[in-house]
């Protein structure tokens, strides 16, 4: 039977009896307005279910009816520039705001039926053909040519495929397979707890560019990496995962907004279309999908959006794409899942959350990676994941933050007082890490600067000791101090504000690329080193911490990518008043 009948309603959980063909995480319709849910849990024929809609005005007795199939996307051409909600419903702006789907149950279809795609056929008639080759191709939008690829489990010999112009449901190729003609349109549907597969898994080695020099310089993701952002409420997780979805170097963003408040959402819908993307001059949203469950709807679609926004995430990969997904925040996905599970009265874990908070959260990290992805021409594509953590209370002990930074690689750890400062982004240089440095520094010392890495370390290193002496400060005083250590002192600060600040509402400053970064770090360590000189040379300590090229140096996050040759006019200026500045001292 996959007919069942209702016996309890618990918020979300709908318990019912009579489904004994239907298999757990089998997608079922709840009643006569047919609302969306998945069973969680079976016993016997007894079927626990979690609805992805309000369940107000549904109870025992009414009809269940499973799918028969797992809860699944709908992948292809369409899916880029659209906002959808946990379970793929196309939202629209108005929805998001009222923090309610404005009709329960199946609604319009994820992607559009009507629109014709101009299909350019890759492959020809007559050729072999198997899971993930690409069978053509259409624009999806300005920027990404979007690859029809042979879905899993087909194989065999192209019968008939023609360019043209199709809806995505049209036949586009005819493949025959041992089992028959195998008509395929531009659907691919996928259960969007299963990974998708892929050929081989490679160890990141390329950065993911991001722009904002904290990350970029001293806690890199790479492409195929996964890093998490645990901080307190205001501390600037959100602004942080806009920026990196604005602006990091991957083809193809899905940011995730899982549970944060609505008005969160519409600030990114009202944000990200005129934001344009400084790789293609187009606006950002030609390249982003949107995933969009705010705390005011139903929870146990928060638990689903996650899952829908990595395989939408790892269908790009298939492509050859680079592609980074955005969660914000996992903390509202855990919470979902402690909700569900205390209602099917499992037994509790650390703080309420279920035992297996941990394993599933290692499972949807896992996802992400680099690889060689299926087909018999080799292709990379790689798939990063940065999730925010908002731990309550900012405690970094707690079971969600824990648990992910078991699997994740990267750390970066906002911290409450550096907000409190307005020291932005307050990622916390002293405890945040991360795992892919090494490999970050060669290629970065290969591609931009040779002495990239060398910088890099001396400054955290400066930034290290500026803790301790800054404690010496507190005790003794600042004249307690050698005149080596206050010019210490003077660079650490100059690390501080005029590197690792960095504004993300100002036009110049928000996107800093890596050439621009290793080059303001250069200039500051290098003003250090002839300060340094200047005063073993017999310069005044105090004309040094005065030179009227301290206040260019403020600035240099504010030169323009176009005007890099800027900075050596600085580097010739910080010359210039040092030698003067030891001209003088001789003098005195
Ligand atoms: P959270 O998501 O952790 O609650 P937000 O990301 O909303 O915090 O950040 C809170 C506020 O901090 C923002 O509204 C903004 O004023 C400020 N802020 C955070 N990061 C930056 C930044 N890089 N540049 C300037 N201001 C920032």
């Amino acid at each position: 039977m996959n007919k069942g009948k209702i016996t309890r309603v618990s918020g979300p959980l709908v318990e019912a009896k009579g489904l004994s063909d239907a298999n757990i995480y089998d997608v079922v319709e709840v009643s006569k307005d047919k609302l969306i849910g998945e069973i969680i849990e079976m016993r016997g024929d007894v079927a626990n279910i979690q609805v992805y809609e309000e369940t107000t005005g549904i109870g025992p007795g009414d009809e269940v009816v499973s799918t028969g199939a797992p809860l699944s996307v709908e992948l292809g051409p369409g899916l880029l520039e659209r906002m959808y909600d946990g379970i793929q419903r196309p939202l629209e702006k108005l929805e998001l705001l009222a923090g309610e789907f404005l009709k329960r149950g199946v609604t319009a279809p994820p992607l559009n039926r009507e629109k014709l795609w101009e299909f350019k056929a890759e492959k020809e008639v007559g050729d072999e053909v198997i899971p993930g080759d690409i069978l053509g191709s259409v624009d999806e939008t300005s920027v990404i040519n979007h690859k029809i690829m042979v879905p899993n489990g087909v194989k065999g010999k192209v019968k008939e495929i023609k360019d043209g112009e199709f809806t995505v449901d049209q036949t586009v190729a005819v493949i025959e397979t041992e089992n028959g003609d195998k008509e395929l349109n531009m659907i691919q549907k996928w259960p969007v707890r299963s990974p998708r597969p892929f050929n081989r898994k490679l160890d990141p080695d390329t950065p993911l560019i991001t722009g904002q020099r904290v990350i970029d310089t001293f806690f890199p993701v790479a492409k195929g990496g996964a890093a998490s952002i645990p901080g307190p409420f205001g501390s600037g997780k959100t602004v942080i995962q806009h920026q990196i979805a604005k602006y990091a170097d991957a083809d193809v963003v899905i940011y995730v907004g899982c549970g944060e408040r609505g008005n969160e959402m519409t600030d990114v819908l009202d944000e990200f279309p005129e934001l344009i993307d400084p790789k293609t001059g187009e606006s950002i949203m030609k390249r982003t999908v949107l995933i969009a469950n705010t705390s005011n709807m139903p929870v146990a679609a928060r638990e689903a959006s996650v899952y829908t926004g990595i395989t939408m995430a790892e269908y790009y990969r298939d492509m050859g794409y680079s592609v980074a997904l955005m969660a914000d925040s996992t903390s509202r996905w855990a919470e979902a899942l402690r909700e569900m599970s205390g209602r099917l009265e499992e037994m509790p874990g650390d703080e309420g959350f279920p035992a297996y908070l941990a394993s599933r959260i290692a499972d949807f990290y896992e996802r992400s990676g680099k690889v060689i992805v299926n087909g018999q021409v080799e292709k990379e594509g790689s798939l990063s994941v940065i999730g925010a953590v908002s731990p309550p209370g900012g405690d970094l002990s707690e079971p969600v933050t824990q648990a992910t930074l078991r699997i994740v690689k990267v750390f970066w750890g906002l911290d409450y007082d550096l907000s409190y400062q307005r020291h932005f982004p307050a990622i916390n240089w002293l405890n945040s890490y991360s795992l892919y440095q090494d490999k970050m520094d060669s290629y970065i010392d290969k591609t931009v600067d040779e002495k990239f890495s060398k910088n890099r370390m001396r400054a955290m290193s400066l930034l290290q000791q500026e803790s301790s002496l800054q404690e010496i400060v507190r005790l003794i005083g600042r004249d307690g101090l050698s005149d080596d250590d206050k010019l210490k002192l003077d660079v650490t600060k100059s690390l501080r504000e005029d590197f690792l600040q960095q504004n993300a509402f100002h036009e110049t400053d928000a996107f800093c690329p890596m050439e621009k970064q290793d080059l303001m770090l250069d200039t500051i360590l290098y003003f250090y080193d002839k300060s340094l000189e200047a005063l073993s040379d017999g310069a005044n300590l105090d004309r040094l911490e005065e030179l009227e090229v301290k206040e260019k140096i403020t600035r240099l996050k504010l030169i323009k990518d176009e005007n890099l040759e800027e900075f050596d006019q600085v580097k010739e200026q910080i010359d210039k008043e040092c030698k003067e500045a030891v001209a003088k001292g001789e003098d005195e």
